[in-house]
């Protein structure tokens, strides 16, 4: 029997952060092939239907049969530097939503990760989703590695990428394999700490892992000449300017570890697993709402980071996603809901795989666990066993788009407030209500109007009722309070609400309007809302 400490101490959990099409999906599926999940990547629909196969987990555990969730994924990898009898590394793999409409999601779920990859398309270089998630992981301590894929396609020069990351983020990059080869001629890489050369090789389609040669410096320069000489010339140049690997500035967020990759030719990925294993935190305390810290060997805790529904038509109903924070999870135990104060069974604690669910028996630290039907369970609630402990609220963000949403026929009411609660609940979108609107057309506030559309499917689907959506002229909310109220909702332009966690918001048409009245009413309490990282 292995420890808590023994089981936190080989996990890894972590996100890919990336702008859409930079190779989430691609790198996901290289992951998997070199931890040796699948066999093969892109093997059932070939070449052609790569694009496809990868561009989901779902699809990808129909197709391949391995055990992935469009929430999490998890497997063992056993690092080179392994001793025979070490236990492989546990990784959790924490799928993070890829449309900037769903910053919320994503922000919860990177409350979820210990570190985070972020993945660069070598041509492009930072793009504003990258720069936005980049924030969140900044905002939240989260070490982040960063990965520079596609390099097997014509892109930037490694210096000018990397001096967009230091210019753009304030984020050092310290270079640990450099390519050999410009993009579009992706040899291999030099490894920067053991000085040493390794070459790729290109294997049909991608399809496999790619074999790797190790070669000293002497006999890369004879087989690359100037192309090795190249790739020294530019890791010395950064290497003296200081840029080499430092794990407490790494661990500190002021420097990212810089791999080159080719997802789609498998070349750099066994890298970055080895990355991951060597440097990447594993699971540590977390600080509760009192300020103590909950250490990984206490008893159990988990924080609810992600609910989600309607996975499948057979399964009608929702699962919490809890990262676990300490202690050994076992499934059936009864723990505590610190937000109700009620116990909670956890009877029903599963993996989603693809379309089936296999039931979770053990957990521990770091890992991601669904609960089935746990409707009482909203994002940033925490569960635990023994000593009481909560941990600090997820912060919503301040909404900037508003709509009303009304049934269609008036015969759903009831179904209609049921599923409306619900998905505020689960954090779908904030719900704002005042008593002149009333309780049958509540006002939604999302930080993305797809948010509106995920509420009008899922009414329909889960609850069967259609309901109409009817856009409100507001783009700002400010909290107030209520002293302010009264004069508030006597301005144009200006509405005041209650929001489903309990506070009052003011919505105004625009920020021209709210300048004008803070200006002309200095005592009306007007405070900003967490903005959209
Ligand atoms: P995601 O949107 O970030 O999940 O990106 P995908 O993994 O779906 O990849 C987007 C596109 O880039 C697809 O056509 C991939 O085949 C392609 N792609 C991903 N990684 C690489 C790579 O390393 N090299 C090349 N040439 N193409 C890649």
């Amino acid at each position: 029997m292995s420890s808590i400490a023994d089981e936190v101490s080989r996990r890894r959990t972590f996100a890919i952060i990336s702008h859409p099409d930079a190779g989430k999906s691609t790198m996901t599926e290289a992951l998997a092939l070199h931890a040796r999940v699948i066999n093969e990547a892109g093997a059932i629909h070939g070449k052609a239907g790569r694009k496809s196969t990868v561009s989901d987990w779902m699809e990808m555990e129909k197709a391949r049969g391995i055990s992935v969730s469009s929430t999490a994924l998890q497997f063992n990898y056993t690092s080179s530097t392994a001793a025979e009898d070490d236990e492989p590394t546990v990784i959790n793999l924490v799928d993070t939503p890829g449309h900037a409409d769903f910053s919320e999601d994503t922000y919860r779920v990177l409350t979820a990760v210990d570190a985070a990859v972020m993945l660069i398309d070598a041509a492009k270089g930072l793009e504003p989703q990258t720069l936005k998630l980049f924030q969140v992981c900044r905002h939240r301590g989260i070490p982040v590695i960063t990965v520079i894929n596609k390099w097997d396609r014509p892109g930037r020069t490694p210096l000018e990428l990397l001096d967009e990351i230091s210019e753009r983020i304030g984020l050092t990059p310290t270079p640990l394999f450099w390519p050999v080869g410009i993009a579009g001629d992706f040899r291999g890489l030099r490894d920067v700490r053991k000085d040493e050369y390794v070459h790729f090789t290109r294997t049909a389609g991608g399809a496999k892992i790619a074999p790797e040669e190790h070669l000293s410096t002497d006999a890369a320069l004879d087989r690359e000449g100037d192309v090795w000489a190249e790739a020294v010339e530019e890791t010395e140049l950064m290497t003296e300017m200081g840029q080499g690997h430092d794990q407490e500035l790494f661990l500190a967020g002021q420097t990212s570890p810089v791999i080159f990759t080719s997802a789609i030719l498998n070349f750099g990925v066994r890298q970055l697993l080895e990355a991951l294993v060597e440097l990447a935190p594993a699971p540590h305390s977390r600080t509760a709402i009192d300020d103590s810290e909950r250490e990984v060997t206490d008893p159990f805790s988990a924080v609810v980071f992600k609910v989600q529904a309607g996975m499948d038509a057979a399964h009608r109903d929702r699962l919490a996603f809890m990262r676990i924070v300490s202690g050994e999870f076992e499934r059936g135990m009864v723990v505590q809901h610190a937000q109700t104060g009620k116990p909670f069974a956890t009877k029903y604690a599963m993996t989603v795989v693809g379309r089936d669910r296999e039931t979770v028996e053990t957990a521990y630290p770091g890992d991601v666990v669904g609960l089935v039907n746990a409707n009482a369970l909203a994002p940033g609630d925490t569960l635990y066993d023994g000593a009481t402990v909560q941990f600090p609220p997820i912060p919503s963000f301040a909404p900037e788009h508003f709509a009303v949403v009304r049934a269609d026929s008036a015969g759903k009411y009831k179904q209609f407030r049921k599923g409306i609660e619900q998905l505020g609940t689960e954090g779908v979108v904030q719900l704002l209500r005042n008593d002149v609107r009333g309780d049958a057309s509540p006002v939604m506030a999302a930080v993305g109007p797809m948010q509106f559309e995920v509420v009008v499917a899922r009414m329909k689907t889960e609850f069967n009722v259609d309901v109409q959506v009817e856009h409100l002229g507001y783009s700002v909310a400010r909290r107030t309070d209520a002293a302010s109220a009264d004069e508030l909702n006597r301005q144009r332009g200006v509405e005041v609400f209650e929001r489903n966690d309990g506070a009052l918001l003011a919505l105004f048409s625009d920020k021209w309007r709210l300048q004008y009245i803070a200006k002309e009413h200095p005592s009306l309490t007007l405070e900003p809302l967490v903005a959209a990282a």
